[in-house]
C-alpha cells in the first residue's frame, strides 16, 4: 500500500480551479519530484496534502486512510511535514533555537536531543554554526536548516516546496544529498517540488510534469533522462 495517494484532487480559490484532478502515488520511501512552470498548482499540491487547503473534490490518502480536508495539525501528528517555499526560518534566532522550534512539539526529551546530534552528524555546516543568527547563513544553509527543522518533528513523508530555488547547481547537489541521506537513514519519503528538471532527474525515483493544475507527464526520473 503507498504510503501517499492524491487521488483526483481538484482545488479552487474563489472561481480560479488551481488543480484539476490530479493523482500522484508516493511509495514509502520514494523520492518523487513534482516539476512545473511558477503557478503550475505544485504548491497547491503539497497544501492539498499538509492540511493548507481543501479539494472539493477527490481524495488524499495516507497509509490508506483518508486525510482529505483534515487540520493542519492533524495531518502533522500523522507525520507529514512541510518544508515551505522561501524556508520561513527565523533569522533573529540561532541555527540551534531554529532545530529547537522543530522538536519542540514532541514530549520526549531524550529523543530530541537524540535527533538533534544525529542531524547534525550529517550537516557539519550547520553543526559549526550553531550559535549563528540563522538569518546569517548562506541561501543553501537555510534551505539545509530549513529542511533539518522539518525533520526534528519525525515526519515518515517529508514535502519540500523548492528547495533549489535561488540555490548554485553545486549547492542544489548538496541538498539532495542531504534528503537522499535522510532517506537511506531515516526511510523517509519525499515529495518535492521544482520548477526545472534539469538536475533533478539525478535525484529523483519519479517524476511528475504539472501545468495548469494538471499532469501532464510522469514516468521514472532513469527514463525520462534517457528519452
Ligand atoms: P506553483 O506552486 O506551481 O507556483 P501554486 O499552487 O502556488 O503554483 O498556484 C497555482 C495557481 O493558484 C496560481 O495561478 C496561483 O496564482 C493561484 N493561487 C495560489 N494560491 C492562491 C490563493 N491563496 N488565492 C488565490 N489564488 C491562488
Ligand atoms: P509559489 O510559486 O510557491 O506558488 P507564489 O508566489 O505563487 O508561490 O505564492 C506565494 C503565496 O501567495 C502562497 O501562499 C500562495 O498561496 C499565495 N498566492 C499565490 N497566488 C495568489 C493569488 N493569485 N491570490 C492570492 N494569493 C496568492
Amino acid at each position: 500500500k503507498p504510503l501517499l495517494e492524491i487521488d483526483q484532487i481538484h482545488v479552487r480559490y474563489g472561481d480560479m480551479t488551481a488543480l484539476r484532478g490530479v493523482s500522484i502515488t508516493v511509495a514509502e520511501s520514494e523520492v518523487v519530484c513534482v516539476i512545473g512552470p511558477n503557478g503550475a498548482g505544485k504548491s497547491t499540491t503539497l497544501a492539498a496534502v499538509a492540511g493548507g487547503v481543501k479539494p472539493f473534490r477527490g481524495e488524499v490518502r495516507l497509509n490508506g486512510t483518508a486525510i482529505t480536508g483534515r487540520a493542519p495539525e492533524r495531518i502533522a501528528a500523522l507525520g507529514v511535514s512541510l518544508v515551505p517555499e522561501g524556508r520561513h526560518i527565523f533569522g533573529s534566532l540561532t541555527v540551534d533555537e531554529n532545530l529547537a522550534i522543530g522538536g519542540y512539539m514532541r514530549n520526549d526529551k531524550a529523543g530530541v536531543a537524540a535527533d538533534r546530534a544525529r542531524l547534525l552528524d550529517l550537516l557539519p555546516r550547520l553543526a559549526e554554526r550553531l550559535h549563528y543568527p540563522a538569518g546569517r547563513l548562506s541561501g543553501g544553509e537555510q534551505q539545509m536548516l530549513a529542511i533539518a527543522r522539518a525533520v526534528m518533528t519525525r515526519p515518515r513523508l517529508l514535502l519540500v516546496d523548492e528547495p533549489s530555488l535561488g540555490l548554485a547547481p553545486k549547492i542544489v547537489d548538496q541538498i539532495y544529498e542531504i534528503l537522499l541521506d535522510l532517506r537511506r537513514r531515516d526511510g523517509l519519503t519525499l515529495l518535492i517540488n521544482e520548477q526545472s528538471s534539469n538536475r533533478i532527474l539525478n535525484h529523483a525515483d519519479r517524476i511528475h510534469v504539472l501545468r495548469a493544475g494538471v499532469i501532464q507527464l510522469e514516468g521514472r526520473a532513469e527514463d525520462l533522462r534517457d528519452g
